[in-house]
């Protein structure tokens, strides 16, 4: 069975077709020849199946659809941006990952967690049937199918860099953390200083080795160059999946090179007054606590990172999108919308960020940087005042 007890998190597809427009759509052997026949049938003179192109799973046999070329929608998505499969056939013909998008699982030693994509609209809206009220089984036997051999090795945890973390003294903390985000009465910004406060209280300081290195750097320095790679990261690049490691160690060891102020982007009175800061902050929570939910943020279910890194990465990707949507509304500050749009902005870069996270696929060298640069209580408590408390 799966852990469905998520509070406040809702989710009914609105058919609004947006998943079908960026990502690879994998088709198993045992579905190929009812895609063909219906793409046959629909005079879908596109459609092709590249071959082989997966080695997403030893068992089964991927191959993807989607359009011609890379940014093209799925070329079963019609000018409505209906799914045509959908329509004529019904949903159980749909490809399986299709049906199963936007939910998926994490398999943990204490049982499945379920996850909903933030790629998908209705679940950036927060639109729908609780899903504490959703049977979850037949989606959670679609991913089971789709991922038949995914073993998730929560064995090798780690607390920060080196020091174990065992499974059930993980759950406690991460219910702490849960009871924070769920705190109503303090804002996002202090619910994450909150969160950072506790992870001080760990007491883990001091089985950390800072490098020679870092020593005599400015720390504020090293802050803007984290916000800057990362957010070129998420937001610049994006086919790149990982931080250009050597480029970011030589700007590192090379300080007289100056770095934007990316952090200090003020909005006017003006447009602050327009933002609904409650929608706003609320989506925001309820991705980090997804994402938490979820364990997809450390451990197997992020790169390996430690917990404290992976948090600190969490957090870091958050105050990112803050600082994106800061950017995004302030160069349109000449013509300021509603609240309405303003709102719709954070949902794409969200939805972008969501895309962007689930790529990541960092290098050794990366992971060392994190677990060297960011388990470091208070380069994010400076970093959360800075972007997130004006
Ligand atoms: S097959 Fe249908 S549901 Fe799947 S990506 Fe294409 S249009 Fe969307």
């Amino acid at each position: 069975m799966p852990e469905i007890h998520l509070p406040n998190i809702n989710f009914s597809c609105t058919n609004c077709g947006n998943c079908c427009l960026s990502y690879g759509i994998p088709i198993f052997e045992n579905e190929y020849e009812n895609i063909n026949f219906m793409a046959r049938e629909l005079k879908i003179p596109t459609f092709k199946l590249s071959l082989n192109q997966s080695k997403s799973s030893k068992n089964v046999s991927a191959k993807y659809i989607l359009g011609l070329s890379k940014n093209d929608p799925c070329v079963f998505l019609d000018q409505a941006r209906l799914c045509n499969i959908h329509k004529q056939y019904g949903e159980k013909h749909k490809p399986k990952i299709c049906q199963l998008f936007p939910y998926s699982f994490t398999k943990t030693p204490n049982g499945y967690y379920v996850y909903l994509s933030f790629a998908s609209s209705a679940v950036l809206y927060n639109y729908g049937q609780p899903l504490k009220l959703q049977n979850l089984d037949s989606k959670l036997a679609d991913f089971e199918e789709i991922y038949p051999d995914l073993n998730l090795n929560w064995q090798n945890c780690y607390i920060v860099d080196g020091v174990k973390l065992d499974f059930s003294k993980y759950l406690k903390i991460e219910s702490e953390i849960m009871v924070m985000l769920n705190d109503t009465t303090i804002d996002l910004a202090r619910k994450l200083l909150a969160c950072n406060e506790f992870i001080f209280r760990l007491n883990f300081q001091d089985t950390l080795l800072i490098p020679d290195i870092l020593k005599g750097i400015d720390e504020h320095y090293i802050d803007n160059l984290i916000i800057k790679y990362f957010h070129n990261l998420v937001f610049k690049n994006e086919y790149q999946y990982d931080l250009p490691i050597e480029d970011f160690l030589r700007d590192l060891v090379n300080p007289q090179k100056p770095v934007m102020d990316i952090t200090d982007v003020k909005l006017s009175v003006a447009i602050n007054e327009k933002i609904d800061t409650d929608r706003v902050e609320e989506t925001l929570i309820r991705y980090i606590y997804c994402r938490i939910f979820g364990k997809l943020y450390f451990g197997p279910g992020f790169n390996n990172l430690s917990f404290v890194a992976g948090l600190y990465h969490l957090i870091l990707i958050i105050l990112i999108v803050k600082l994106e949507f800061q950017l995004a509304i302030r160069s349109i500050n000449y013509n300021i919308p509603d609240a309405n749009d303003i709102f719709s902005i954070l949902v794409e870069i969200v939805r972008n960020t969501e895309r962007k996270f689930t790529m990541l696929s960092y290098s050794r060298q990366t992971i060392a940087m994190l677990e060297v640069l960011l388990t470091c209580p208070k380069r994010i408590n400076r970093l959360i005042k800075k972007i997130m408390i004006n």
